[in-house]
């Protein structure tokens, strides 16, 4: 079976082509098995190995940098982008270059080597999400920055270098161009509708719940109807809200028993795949706004982007989002 579908927010047409009942054959590269918690930077007792710690959720009468910690936020050893300087922009002709400031942190998401989100017990779990927001308040206060992102890459194939369980954060001088499509896409939708694109959303997949993985009092979570990969799965609050930092105790709460669960349902039904995911929020400087909600993607990395995808922007799904949402309901 082969169909188009088109994305409500951003436009974008995805094929999805498919066999009916026949879930994607799982080839990701296995993690090396060597790594081990000794010569790990991001274990207890190898503070000395990472840069000084940002912010750290520690027990009370233990020092910085050193263990008694449950999450640890330092800044990256390898940059994408420095925090020191100005923003400048330059123009060279038609061109235009601009220093490359931006924080880029790792949020180290518990002490122990090989513990994920799922293993670890409510509390734990969700200081994660405390640490995201913190660090979140915290950066928008300097103005030279317009976006944060927060991702979380998990395996080698995708893009993880450490196996120790741990997410990222990166401020941007800008807003970058996918954050800006799906912005401008859920305003045009507002504008023609006066309703969020997302709130659309979610009143549609629980009206007719086939591509709905799971739900609490205050999150769902779901294959989209164009999903770009096999099992992608969106994470939205039901009410609406653009900014994620808003997001308040009782929350907290209900977002990390829904990750717990939907990461755990990946990790048995396709034995611990390598995925992403990346959380979705309104730019800084940009206050409340109805016609925007975050959101968390994730994306398992079961398929390769090849040159079809990179010419059109088009993407080729093997298996179709009620399907996949099916297993995924159905393993424990
Ligand atoms: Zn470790
Ligand atoms: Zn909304
Ligand atoms: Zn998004």
């Amino acid at each position: 079976m082969r169909e188009l579908r088109r994305d409500p927010v951003i436009g974008r047409w995805v094929i999805i082509s498919y066999e009916r009942g026949k879930r994607p054959s799982v080839e990701y590269e296995k993690e090396p098995e060597n790594d081990s918690s000794k010569t790990c930077p991001f274990c207890p007792g190898n503070e000395h190995l990472t840069s000084s710690e940002i912010i750290a959720y520690r027990q009370a009468g233990t020092q910085k940098d050193k263990p008694g910690w449950w999450v640890r936020v330092i800044s990256n050893k390898y940059p994408v982008l420095g925090i020191e300087g100005s923003i400048k922009r330059y123009g060279e002709g038609m061109y235009d270059r601009m220093d490359g400031i931006g924080a880029h942190e790792v949020i180290i998401e518990t002490a122990e080597h090989k513990k994920e989100l799922p293993d670890l017990d409510d509390k734990r779990a969700e200081d994660i999400i405390w640490a995201y927001r913190d660090r979140m308040v915290d950066l928008k206060k300097d103005m030279r920055f317009e976006y944060i992102l927060i991702f979380k890459n998990r395996g080698k194939a995708a893009g993880a270098t450490l196996v120790h369980p741990h997410s990222q954060l990166i401020a941007l001088p800008m807003v970058p161009v996918r954050v800006r499509q799906e912005q401008s896409g859920a305003k045009s939708y507002f504008d023609y509708k006066e309703r969020c694109v997302f709130c659309d959303i979610i009143v549609q997949e629980l009206s007719s719940p086939e591509r709905v993985v799971s739900e609490n009092d205050d999150f769902v979570a779901f294959c989209p109807f164009a999903s770009r990969f096999p099992f992608e799965m969106w994470v939205m609050p039901k009410k609406h809200d653009s900014q994620f930092d808003d997001i308040q105790k009782p929350e907290v709460s209900s977002l990390t028993q829904i990750l717990k669960m939907v990461l755990s349902k990946l990790n048995r039904l396709l034995g611990n795949p390598p995925y992403n995911y990346l959380l979705h929020t309104s730019p800084l400087r940009v206050s409340k706004v109805p016609y925007y909600h975050w959101h968390i993607e994730i994306m398992p990395k079961l398929t390769k982007v090849a040159g079809f995808e990179w010419g059109t922007g088009f993407y080729v799904n093997p298996t179709s989002p009620e399907e996949a949402a099916k297993f995924l309901r159905e393993v424990e």
